[in-house]
């Protein structure tokens, strides 16, 4: 049975149909035929989209209409522009343009820099083509490796850090402690009491390490997780999977976390410029390693996008496909076959596909392939 209102509408796409097609809408950019995966709408399913001035003006099932510029995605993946929330992509120049070939849109400089050198990184974060921001090390040296920044606490200095968020309110978006035993020793709560002293008048987030820490990780001795971790997220602590290159995480740890169903609320790198010679190699190579231990494809996307983006207001309106959105897209390749994957022990597992980036699209602009 047809109601009026269903009746009206096929009037109206009947006469649609005779506009001449001088008159179809005319686009900056068409992206035909991937599957697009967009849990910020829990969206996955074959469509185009369309981009105008920047933005997503469509994205619908088989959009008529003219481009310039076409990209044909049949048989990829189309997502959000990835956000990488811990990089180290603010220590050269090249990294924000060489993250951008992988797919990352927006980064996180997670304490590369502290009160004594945060200027140099806040340069790179305004500069660079995409959306680049930074946390400032409680630490006013920033990272020290490998000998670790935390051993001597007077750098570990309040003042200083509120001071280079204040002269950088508009890139710094919060505060880093790296409480790694090897960075900290027994001094990791002093320093995560003195990142939330710095952050607090900000009203900015702490991100940690946690893992090898000297007080404790995320699971006891038995590999069970401590209760005090799910009670964390139900406050609101966001957890995040980065894969450094060393230490951070073994498979183990990996396989006991997820099997207790405790699965990261974002997923990131550390990448700095040398990564593609680590297990890190590029963003999608990591995400893909949570393919490898059963997570679904479209939480993987949610991690790396739409999660990554509610961590930081500066990516308020990003990490979407949203009509109005900055059209900022990752064309991903799924492909199937023998994968290797490396943790930070020389630990190898094998999986059966793995995400490589294909295309990105900035701000409605194909980025040209390095
Ligand atoms: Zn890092």
């Amino acid at each position: 049975m047809m109601n009026r209102r269903q009746f009206v509408c096929t009037g109206a796409a009947a006469l649609f149909a005779h506009v001449p097609k001088a008159r179809a809408a005319t686009y900056d950019l068409l992206i035909k035929g991937g599957r697009v995966i967009d849990p910020s709408a829990g969206l996955d399913a074959i469509r185009d989209v369309a981009i105008a001035g920047g933005k997503i003006v469509a994205v619908e099932a088989n959009i008529a209409g003219d481009a310039p510029q076409t990209i044909d995605a049949r048989g990829k993946i189309v997502a959000p522009g990835l956000i990488d929330i811990h990089t180290h992509a603010g220590r050269s120049k090249e990294g924000p343009a060489l993250l951008l070939q992988d797919g990352v849109t927006g980064w996180v400089d997670a304490g590369s820099a502290g009160a004594d050198n945060i200027d140099q990184i806040a340069t790179v974060a305004r500069t660079g083509p995409q959306v680049g921001r930074a946390l400032v090390n409680i630490a006013r040296t920033g990272v020290i490796s490998p000998a670790g920044e935390l051993h001597d606490m007077n750098v570990a200095n309040v003042a200083l850090a509120q001071g280079a968020i204040a002269r950088h309110r508009d890139v710094v978006v919060g505060v880093k402690a790296r409480l790694s035993e090897n960075v900290a020793d027994a001094n990791d709560l002093e320093a995560l009491r003195r990142a939330q002293e710095a952050a607090a008048p900000f009203n900015l987030p702490v991100m940690i390490h946690i893992g090898q820490s000297y007080s404790n990780g995320i699971l006891d001795d038995k590999g069970r997780l401590f209760p005090d971790v799910a009670a964390a997220r139900r406050r609101g602590v966001i957890f995040d999977f980065g894969n450094g290159t060393l230490d951070h995480f073994d498979w183990a740890t990996v396989e006991r976390a997820t099997k207790q169903g405790f699965w990261p609320d974002t997923i990131s790198t550390d990448w700095n410029v040398m990564s593609k010679t680590t297990g890190v190699v590029d963003f999608p190579n990591v995400m893909s390693k949570f393919i490898m231990f059963g997570m679904p494809l479209s939480h993987i996307i949610a991690c790396a996008t739409v999660n990554a983006a509610r961590v930081f207001p500066s990516f308020d309106d990003r990490g979407t496909l949203n009509v109005g959105a900055p059209a900022d897209v990752a064309i991903l390749e799924l492909r199937e076959g023998t994968f290797e994957f490396l943790d930070n022990y020389k630990g190898t597992r094998t999986g059966s596909q793995r995400l490589f980036p294909a295309a990105t699209v900035l701000a409605g602009k194909q980025v040209q392939r390095g």
